[in-house]
């Protein structure tokens, strides 16, 4: 009798294995997306820093693939985060101007025409969760649950905004590597869906929080596909860290917070595992733009790249990127071309549905060099900041004709002669070789000026004021 149980369990064991093994591969693969804000280049043990701890981000690397050539379209949050969600320029989706970003002022925000990856997710019907920062519009018609989130935790617009009172956070942190700002003195709230939950939020236990809520909705939704977009709003001024890493880090407090989010990165991969849907989901791990360099030792650091935050200089739009899905990406080091504006395409390929057809992409297909069978597609890259075109990049070479001081939000200062570097032989764009390469300079002049001519700039959604 015991017998014919066993035999039955093992029957009936086979038989749920194999139907839950055929509806795996017949699902479309997971999307998670973990962004950072304002991680530089140069913030993980992977890509060379020395002093940050960063054992599950390197292991990611190691079992996935490092990009080491990898950009935003925009060198701040606002901008940069729409040509995430849409595979658009800014200049086409409106979330640039005059103004870089969003504030609690604005009455604008992505418009509700664009489409954004969890609504092409839902031709899937892929059930869609945001947790951290949204950027893009904080009134109802802009909030995440009114582009294509199912869910949405976390705050609407940056963690220093909102500022009652106590010390300017600015002055204090450039002077003292160990202040660590009061979280009473940022009104920013903490919204759950449409309603606001907490006000301040409490921004000590936020990257924490932030990830709690991702792996609750990966649990919950694990037997269909999902799209979870976890948009830290750390390392970002002002820095805040849980007890338990405050003060860890040879790096100080920026350490502190990075070596936090590493460790969360690492609670939402051994989640996978543990459900084991780790072989059918891609998570990709980027940053918003590059290091906030005025704010010294509490800003981070773009390595060997030129500048950082608010620059089109390499250090603020080139960001350190893993991507990683078990026995699909194929694991190594990436040297070629790719952008934020590229997971548009590459979303819609791996998981077959259909980017839209009626407006222009700025996307490439990304999917082949994921999966190892081809080079990346992409070959070019425009560097856009405060609806300017200041730079191109095509191959090896770039050509600025305008620039920002290598500060961020320096005085812009347009070029009398455009500068060309090298930028794989001199990464740090140290070297000017207009002189010797003049036909470089004019083909990546006639680049620019065909890309501006096929722009046709939307309303600036930026300077939109708030409704009475
Ligand atoms: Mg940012």
């Amino acid at each position: 009798m015991r017998l014919f149980l066993i035999c039955v369990l093992f029957v009936l064991g086979l038989g749920t294995n194999r139907s839950s093994a055929a509806s795996t591969s017949e699902r479309p693969p997971n999307i998670v997306i973990i962004f950072c804000d304002d991680l530089g280049w140069g913030d993980l043990g992977c890509f060379g820093n020395p002093t940050i701890r960063t054992p599950n981000l390197d292991r990611m690397a190691a079992e996935g693939q490092r990009w080491t050539q990898f950009y935003v379209a925009a060198p701040v949050c606002t901008p940069s985060r729409a040509a995430l969600m849409t595979g658009r320029l800014p200049i086409r989706n409106g979330m640039t101007g005059k103004r870089a970003v969003l504030f609690p002022n604005s009455g604008g925000g992505l418009r509700p025409e664009e489409i954004t990856l969890p609504e092409l997710l839902k031709q899937k019907n892929y059930a869609t969760g945001m947790f951290g920062k949204w950027h893009l519009g904080h009134l109802p018609k802009y909030l995440p649950t009114s582009q294509g989130f199912d869910t949405y935790f976390g705050i609407p617009y940056s963690n220093d905004m909102d500022k009652v009172g106590g010390p300017g956070y600015r002055a204090e942190a450039a002077k003292d590597p160990d202040y660590y700002p009061n979280a009473a003195h940022f009104n920013v709230p903490l919204m759950r869906g449409m309603e606001i939950i907490e006000r301040p939020a409490d921004q000590n236990t936020i990257t924490r929080r932030y990830t709690e809520e991702a792996i609750q909705f990966i649990r919950d939704k694990k037997d269909q596909p999902f799209f979870v977009y976890l948009p830290h709003s750390m390392p970002h001024i002002p820095l805040f860290a849980s007890e338990e890493f405050r003060g860890k880090s040879k790096r100080g407090l920026y350490g502190d917070v990075v070596e936090e989010i590493d460790a969360n990165v690492g609670k939402v991969l051994d989640t996978l595992r543990e459900l084991k849907i780790e072989e059918n989901t891609l998570v990709m791990f980027s940053s918003d733009n590059g290091p906030w360099l005025s704010f010294e030792t509490h800003g981070g650091s773009a390595g060997a790249l030129r500048a950082g935050k608010g620059t089109t200089f390499e250090g603020g739009q080139r960001v350190p990127t893993i991507f990683w899905w078990p026995g699909k990406v194929k694991p190594g080091i990436v040297h070629e071309l790719g952008s934020t504006l590229d997971m548009m395409a590459t979303v819609a390929s791996l998981t077959s549905t259909n980017a839209p057809t009626d407006r222009k992409l700025d996307s490439y297909n990304l999917a082949p060099t994921l999966l190892g069978t081809g080079g990346s597609p992409r070959k070019e890259m425009f560097y856009w900041t405060n609806a300017e075109l200041h730079a191109v990049r095509s191959g090896p070479w770039k050509l600025h004709v305008k620039m920002r001081e290598p500060i961020n939000y320096g005085k812009e200062v347009v070029l009398s002669k455009p500068e060309l570097y090298h930028v794989e032989r001199d990464i740090s764009e140290s070297y000017n070789v207009a002189d010797q390469h003049p036909e470089i300079v004019d083909r990546l002049l006639a680049m620019m000026k065909a890309h501006q001519s096929d722009i046709e700039p939307h309303e600036d959604m930026l300077a939109i004021p708030l409704p009475n």
